[in-house]
């Protein structure tokens, strides 16, 4: 295997990565995890933060709800 082979390989397998963040495969059906922008429609994921969520494209901003116990 020479350098340009391994370096493909780990781009590759960055990208896989990537995709297993946004769907989770859950009893042989794809789920989406990340939630689309009401403002934007689907396709436009907005991007989890610890305490909320924000759409990277209109700016949308939805503070999660914290249950404290
Ligand atoms: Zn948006």
């Amino acid at each position: 295997m020479n350098l340009l082979e391994i370096s493909s390989k780990r781009k590759r397998l960055r990208t896989d990565m990537q995709k297993r963040e946004i769907y989770k495969l859950e009893n042989n059906k794809i789920m989406r995890q990340r939630r689309s922008c009401p403002r934007c429609g689907t396709g436009v994921f907005l991007a989890e933060h610890e305490d909320r969520v924000t759409c990277g494209r209109c700016g949308y901003m939805e503070i999660k709800k914290k249950s404290k116990q």
